[in-house]
């Protein structure tokens, strides 16, 4: 990406070096994440010839918005494969619709089988489908986060500062993995914090860690070669304490948090992924006293959320 997501600082009580990375304002589809992902998978996707691009993700998913928009922008056609169990109507489900993609809703445990299933039947009536893994999962997804990595060390140059921490949200973990490989890769000493706004470890973690071994691996060029499973082991923070039924995270706290962060800061979270990592980062900071530090919240994105949150607000 040649624009870099704006970087500035918050006027917080908590910490008076908090900075936020707006990565919900990259300028595509209500942005994010998925978007700054999508953008490297829709570089392959534009260097084949491929004519159907085929993903997985529940109705809310904001992966599959951002990729359904890339699909129907070039012609494409878009295949979303997602879970009846969370299939109920939301802002992005409804974008979804409006952006042409055809949506197919099985039980949570038939999602693999369907998808194989529907490559094939696509693959044996002359279609050349491109498949993406659900959240943009995989070393391409891994790839836009370690260039992340590197926009972030471009503004603490340009600043003359350096985050001790960084926090965000952290889901499949890809957006983790990619910002530890690029640390690693650099050899900065600093704390990268993913908060996890479902999976509890060790599985969490341990997803995180493989994604990471496999970019250093396919990705990592001879700078690799000096990582150890050491490094990798101690450079992985995945903190499970604020998925939601763990303690400490009730909606009601959350609700405040998001609260909050819009008046002080006139910046949207949502209640699934960027408020729970805040009301995470905070308690951190206020657990591990780590208010004299320079801190970076990066902002995952989630827009739509923030909408539906409000809906669930008036009982809609
Ligand atoms: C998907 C998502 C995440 C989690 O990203 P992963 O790379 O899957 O860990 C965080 N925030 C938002 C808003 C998301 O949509």
């Amino acid at each position: 990406m040649n624009d870099r997501t704006p970087v500035y600082k918050l006027n917080s009580d908590l910490c008076s070096n908090l900075y936020v990375k707006r990565e919900d304002m990259i300028p595509y589809s209500f942005g994010g994440n998925k978007a700054r992902k999508a953008r490297l998978f829709f570089e392959e996707i534009d260097a084949g010839d491929y004519d159907y691009v085929v993903t997985y993700g529940s109705s809310h998913s904001n992966h599959c918005r951002v990729v359904a928009n890339m699909a129907a922008q070039r012609g494409l056609k878009c295949l979303i494969i997602g879970p009846q169990e969370v299939s109920d109507e939301t802002y992005n489900s409804r974008i979804m619709e409006i952006l042409g993609a055809e949506i197919i809703t099985v039980p949570v445990d038939q999602v693999s089988e369907t998808i194989d299933h529907k490559l094939q039947e696509l693959k044996d009536s002359g279609h050349k489908p491109y498949f993406i893994m659900g959240g943009g999962h995989g070393n391409i997804g891994t790839r836009a986060y370690a260039q992340c990595y590197s926009e972030i060390k471009k503004f603490e140059q340009e600043e003359g500062i350096f985050f001790d921490y960084i926090f965000f949200a952290s889901g499949t973990g890809t957006t983790q993995a990619g910002l530890v490989c690029g640390q690693l890769l650099e050899g900065d000493d600093r704390k990268i914090v993913g908060i996890s706004i479902a999976r509890k470890n060790p599985r969490g973690r341990d997803v995180v860690v493989d994604s990471i071994r496999d970019y250093l691996k396919g990705e990592g060029g001879s700078a690799a070669g000096t990582i150890t499973e050491e490094d990798i082991q101690s450079a992985t923070i995945f903190i499970d304490d604020y998925t939601g039924d763990g303690y400490g995270a009730d909606s009601s706290e959350i609700s405040a948090v998001i609260e909050d962060a819009l008046v002080r800061y006139g910046m949207p979270l949502d209640g699934t992924y960027t408020g729970k990592a805040f009301f995470g980062m905070e308690d951190y900071i206020k657990k591990n006293k780590l208010s004299d530090k320079t801190i970076l919240f990066i902002h995952t994105g989630g827009t739509p959320l923030f909408f539906d949150e409000l809906n669930k607000k008036r009982g809609k």
